[in-house]
């Protein structure tokens, strides 16, 4: 069912300013006066933001990178809608906002790109009257392929080859196999080879799915993301589009400053070319970043850049280019419940102290020896 029309608040535009925000009908000044008789204001603090990230949401299960379930996701988008003032990315981190909110300020935002944001989530966001914005990785929207984590993983899942016929001779010794002896086997050389990728040179990434692609003939393609029409369907509905990268990169983890601003750039020109203005925000990798990451994201001309955290979002003393989100997956209720009501990081504080960024041992070992083991798995595993 085609998408109902936006009321025009997507903002491309690098300035966002009130009288844009009270046109949209999400601005705080009009859910203010119209939801809240004056006297009965438990007021909330206008620079603080709770920042939710999804990925998938769909109906069919898939061992691949289990979706959440659409009623799940119906579920989480009321609560949202009735517990906090859901406003654009953009408008809850713009620090020109007056007003006091009646309720606690949070947005919603989509990684990656996939087509089920379209078919599913996008009209539940609708129903509930929330805004959203999703982050799109260009290349993969443009040579219709899923994100390259993913592909390895599908493509090493799905062969029944236990040959491995392949000129494998720029990887290290250690990844230079001819084959394994049972599936098992397969999928461990997979991750292993997965980890290494992240921290290699992106050439050499290419090589080896170029390799694969061709070494496993009998698994089919898939492609679950979004196409360029469907993108464009996504923003006409009044759904805000930002950048996730060309090509899907651990950004810290790339060579030099130069390399993750051609990844930025050329995904936000992309951008441009396809739906008329260039992307306000910019959504890290696997929430990976560092200062570098952060200057480049300002320097290719965006106003925002958003990681994965866990934790509230300060506008007046945090950083824009490190935004935090919290990721919402298919967990059981009680544990997406709590993530959403900020209990989870309250227990998780009280039991281990305080909360530790998931990427802490990446930014540590980014700053050393690149090829030093760089993902936790906790990191790995909450994202495609
Ligand atoms: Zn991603």
């Amino acid at each position: 069912m085609p998408l109902s029309k936006g009321r025009n608040h997507v903002g491309t535009s690098n300035h966002l300013n009130t009288s844009k925000i009270a046109a949209t009908g999400y601005g705080i000044n009009n859910c203010f006066t119209k939801l809240v008789p004056p006297r009965c204001l438990v007021m909330h603090a206008k620079n603080k933001v709770k920042n939710f990230l999804f990925h998938r949401v769909n109906p069919v299960r898939d061992e691949l990178w289990d979706p959440m379930d659409v009623g799940k996701f119906d579920q989480c988008v009321r609560y949202l809608s009735k517990n906090y003032l859901v406003l654009t990315l953009e408008e809850a981190c713009d620090k020109s906002f007056s007003g006091t909110p009646d309720k606690p300020i949070a947005t919603i935002s989509f990684d990656d790109g996939y087509r089920d944001n379209l078919e599913y989530a996008a009209p539940i966001l609708q129903k509930y009257g929330c805004p959203a914005s999703f982050y799109i990785v260009t290349d993969c929207i443009d040579k219709g392929r899923m994100v390259w984590t993913q592909e390895i993983k599908h493509l090493f899942q799905c062969t029944t080859l236990l040959q491995f016929n392949s000129d494998l001779s720029y990887l290290p010794e250690k990844f230079r196999v001819a084959g394994w002896k049972d599936r098992k086997q397969r999928l461990a050389y997979a991750r292993n080879i997965r980890d290494f990728l992240l921290t290699a040179n992106p050439l050499v990434r290419e090589c080896f799915l170029n390799n694969i692609r061709l070494a496993f003939p009998d698994v089919l393609p898939l492609n679950p993301m979004m196409s360029w029409a469907e993108v464009r369907e996504l923003h006409s509905a009044g759904f805000i589009i930002g950048s996730h990268t060309r090509t899907h990169p651990v950004l810290p983890n790339l060579e030099n400053a130069a390399e993750i601003e051609a990844e930025m750039g050329f995904s936000g020109c992309r951008i441009q070319e396809m739906l008329g203005s260039y992307p306000i925000s910019m959504a890290y990798p696997f929430g990976a970043y560092d200062q570098k990451v952060s200057a480049a994201a300002y320097r290719t001309g965006y106003k925002y850049g958003v990681t994965s955290n866990q934790q509230w979002y300060y506008s007046d003393k945090d950083s824009p280019y490190a935004i935090s989100r919290t990721l919402l997956s298919n967990e059981p209720w009680i544990k997406t419940l709590s993530r959403m009501n900020g209990s989870f990081e309250r227990i998780k504080e009280l039991i281990k102290g305080k909360p530790q960024h998931p990427w802490k041992s990446m930014l540590v070992a980014t700053k050393g020896v690149k090829s030093a083991g760089v993902l936790t798995s906790e990191a790995l595993n909450s994202f495609p």
